[in-house]
């Protein structure tokens, strides 16, 4: 008998932490069998029989919207997945509602990190910008009380087709990563709102995906190289989000159709499951802004019924055998039926027949039930059924437990980072508010290597705190987790995970506690930043590229002795230097690090008209490991400007304009709204307006008159991209026409980054002075041309740019000029701010020409 359990729960616990508390395990359910066998049958289900009332009360109130969820999440192991193709795009409401109101285990799967969108608060793009968005998904995910997971696809900006986006993800791969997924994760019901035609090429090739993958996962023919690791696994349902006048519409007979009211209140809580929601998405900052609250939300939306409509999904696949969607279902789950031999192991205790989450306000008879059933129950029902969703009621069972009874566990670290080889400490701290003692069984620390058994005092006395403290050293080999960007693939990203895993003992109910800690491992000398980089030098800044400035962190407490050695490479050119370093214990510090001794001669010039490459490599005066590298790359443009040009530009959320201002050897000044209303514009020849900088910026749209003055008087201004509702005449915002002669914008974009550009001036100055523009120009650049380009505009422009995304017509407004008094006013929809950020040779001759434009001859 000993062995046969033993075995069967190798089967059970394959999670790693669990795996060391087997053996504990074993002889404690062993005597719980043996006990329950003595008195009638192993297979008696649990009972919830309220014993004697006791004073189990904790010292501290117990947060009653947490005990709430616990004792409703009790009663609910079905899983639902929402499948997305971006942060934001999941079905925040839907998501809110099946968990909050019901207790479903919800999981949100994300095809890509959104790394390819634009960011409206900060400076971080690509990489370093899907690692904000996934801190912003989980931290959406928090609220919504759903966990999320990602594909790690990437994200290469919009596109208007599946197909593009199978081009870059590789369809099978895509499918194969969405159906390890579904394997691992095991959701009864997806849902979805992308469909396999709208919208978004991501959107529709994540909406293609699923569609396969709900059937894929359950054939063990389909990637059985998975099943070595998983089971296959059939999804019962899946449902594809309703849209526009369709979703009010009530169901047609043969249509099968959930609804989810986002109005409906959360009793608990006290706000709707659509204020949650909302609160949810403002998470997702960097693609605001949201609306503020439902009134705005409402109004955004032209809904004045004062209700928001339902969120309707229909039923699009489901599995052979499934129960029928019932009509008017509430939830996707409506109607599916567990199996009858599983429910005595997942079925929590009552009391007076009703559900424990009834009884929030008196958490003492819900704790003394708790315990007891805890305490008694037939685990010997793990024989039979589906382990992993006994696992999720089982570890469901641990919270209730754990917030009822207020018992917690922290883990925490005085160390920020973690250093190859350093020594760091951790401390797992328990709380016991309660008036009981409670026993520590087993409690384990798992970091590096294999789990740690630790010792804490053995009992945890009434209204104490206890801690226990872990010294441990991290492995010398242990992988980098920074740079954060250059690990949001590999998903070591969010840093080292660490878990501390205890079971506890409550008046015999035994359960476990767990804590999670992340952190950063980092190389003992860091190099932070480099600026500038990508380094971008010109014909008229032929130096520029020979110093930069390194920012450096030294993470240990003592002081750090090494060498950084500097490699240019620039066409068959290298050099090589070597500069010691000394850093005080975590000093942080930037140096200036000179790569070449000489000015620009007639001997390095050809080296300096070439791009290359600088590395940065640390090693310590100890060893002859190499630490950290970073590499900059070098890039040349053959690129001239007017001389003595003075520029004044409004950034908006990051540095591009100065460093390429900078790169091109231009006097320039970054200007404050209170500049623009006030100071003397006429030293400036041009001011760039940044793209979305009136959105950036809304004070600007009121100064936007002495701008148009400035060109009036003979300036040219130069506006970036912006999205047609931050740019288009709009009353209720007292916004009007902010170009001097009207410019209204579409939401139409070029998304190939190689669409073909026609010149349609051949012979007009932006294209020939000072640089000759050419289709070389065009060339390399990357993820599109460009964006929310003009529907309309005046006949005073003049159109210099056509091209097209293929199959479509094409567009002539991404480069629109005019004379405006004895000025000119440039609006581009182009993403010269992508192209520059990232050194594309050809974007800086071109935006030289336009800095240029109507100074050539002062
Ligand atoms: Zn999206």
């Amino acid at each position: 008998m000993r062995s046969s359990c033993r075995s069967l729960l190798m089967k059970l616990d394959n999670t790693m932490v669990r795996k060391y508390f087997q053996r504990r395990l074993a002889s404690y359910f062993l005597l719980v069998a043996f006990s329950l066998s003595l008195a009638g049958g192993p297979f008696s289900p649990a009972r919830g029989q309220e014993p004697s009332p006791a004073p189990l009360l904790t010292t501290q109130p117990v947060n009653k919207a947490e005990l709430h969820q616990a004792l409703v999440d009790l009663t609910n192991t079905w899983t639902v997945m929402c499948v997305a193709a971006h942060p934001d795009d999941e079905d925040g409401t839907t998501l809110t509602v099946l968990r909050r109101r019901d207790g479903a285990h919800t999981v949100s799967l994300f095809s890509t990190y959104g790394e390819g969108g634009q960011n409206a608060v900060g400076p971080e793009l690509y990489e370093e910008l899907g690692v904000i968005r996934a801190q912003e998904t989980m931290r959406a995910a928090k609220i919504q009380g759903s966990e999320p997971y990602f594909l790690g696809l990437k994200d290469f900006g919009f596109s208007k087709s599946a197909d593009e986006a199978f081009k870059v993800w590789g369809h099978d791969e895509a499918l194969r990563r969405m159906v390890l997924k579904i394997r691992e994760l095991r959701p009864d019901v997806i849902i979805t709102h992308h469909d396999t035609t709208s919208g978004h090429g991501h959107h529709q090739a994540t909406g293609r995906l699923i569609i396969e993958a709900f059937d894929a996962a359950a054939n063990p023919k389909r990637f059985p190289e998975q099943l070595n690791q998983v089971k296959p696994w059939q999804a019962q349902r899946l449902f594809v989000r309703i849209f526009g006048a369709n979703a009010q519409k009530p169901a047609g007979e043969t249509e099968k159709v959930f609804a989810i009211d986002p109005n409906e209140v959360d009793p608990v809580r006290g706000t709707s499951y659509a204020e949650q929601a909302l609160a949810a998405l403002q998470q997702h900052a960097t693609q605001g802004p949201w609306p503020k609250s439902i009134t705005d939300l409402m109004r955004a939306r032209r809904i004045e019924a004062g209700k928001l409509p339902l969120i309707r999904y229909r039923l699009l696949r489901e599995a052979t055998g499934v129960p029928p969607l019932p009509q008017d279902a509430g939830t996707p789950l409506a109607g599916l039926e567990l199996p009858a031999t599983l429910i005595p192991s997942i079925t929590p205790p009552k009391i007076e027949g009703r559900p424990l989450a009834s009884f929030v306000d008196r958490p003492d008879r819900v704790l003394a039930v708790l315990i007891g059933w805890r305490a008694s129950r037939g685990l010997l029902s793990l024989l039979t059924g589906d382990q992993e969703r006994f696992r999720l009621f089982e570890s469901r069972s641990d919270r209730a437990l754990a917030v009822a009874t207020g018992i917690s566990i922290t883990l925490s670290s005085r160390d920020t980072v973690l250093v190859p080889g350093g020594p760091s400490t951790f401390s797992i701290d328990f709380a016991n508010p309660g008036t009981r003692a409670v026993h520590v069984d087993d409690l384990r620390f798992n970091g590096w290597g294999e789990p740690v058994r630790l010792d804490p005092a053995d009992v945890l006395l009434p209204d104490t705190e206890t801690n226990v403290n872990v010294d441990s050293t991290t492995p010398k080999n242990a992988t980098l987790t920074v740079p954060q960007e250059e690990h949001l693939y590999d998903g070591l990203f969010l840093g080292k995970h660490f878990e501390a895993n205890a079971l506890v003992d409550f008046d015999g109910a035994k359960f476990f506690l767990r804590a999670e800690l992340a952190l950063p491992v980092v190389p003992a000398l860091e190099i932070k930043r480099i600026w500038p980089s990508p380094c971008v030098r010109t014909e008229e800044t032929l130096g520029w590229c020979d110093a930069f400035k390194v920012g450096l962190v030294n993470h240990l407490a003592t002081p750090f002795r090494g060498t950084m050695e500097i490699g240019a490479a620039n066409g068959a050119h290298t050099r090589t230097a070597i500069y010691q370093l000394v850093l005080a214990p975590n000093e942080q510090r930037d140096d200036t690090i000179s790569i070449h001794d000489a000015r620009p001669n007639r001997e390095n010039l050809k080296e300096r008209r070439s791009s290359g490459s600088v590395d940065f490599s640390i090693k310590a005066a100890d060893s002859t490991d190499l630490i950290t590298k970073r590499t900059v790359p070098v890039v040349y443009s053959a690129a001239r400007v007017a001389q003595n040009l003075r520029v004044g530009y409004v950034p908006s959320f990051d540095q591009t304009l100065e460093h390429s201002l900078a790169a091109l050897g231009v006097s320039s000044k970054a200007l404050t709204i209170d500049e623009i209303k006030s100071a003397d514009l006429s030293i400036f020849n041009t001011i760039i307006i940044d793209n979305r900088g009136y959105e950036a910026h809304p004070e600007l749209v009121a100064a936007n008159s002495r701008l148009l003055d400035f060109v009036q008087a003979g300036g040219t201004l130069i506006v970036f991209y912006h999205k047609d509702n931050e740019w288009n005449p709009d009353e209720k915002k007292n916004r009007p026409q902010l170009a001097p002669y009207p410019i209204i914008l579409d939401d139409k974009r070029v998304t190939d980054e190689n669409a073909p550009i026609t010149f349609i001036q051949v012979r007009h100055p932006l294209l020939n002075s000072p640089n000759r523009i050419t289709p070389a120009d065009f060339s390399n650049w990357i993820q599109e041309r460009g964006l929310y380009y003009p529907k309309q505009w005046d006949q005073h422009y003049t159109e210099i740019f056509s091209t097209n995304d293929p199959g479509e017509p094409p567009l002539i407004g991404g480069l629109l000029v005019a004379q405006h008094g004895k000025g000119n006013y440039i609006y581009t929809s182009m993403v010269w701010y992508r192209e520059l950020r990232a050194g594309v040779p050809g974007a800086y001759r071109m935006f030289a020409n336009m800095i240029s434009y109507g100074h050539l001859h002062r």
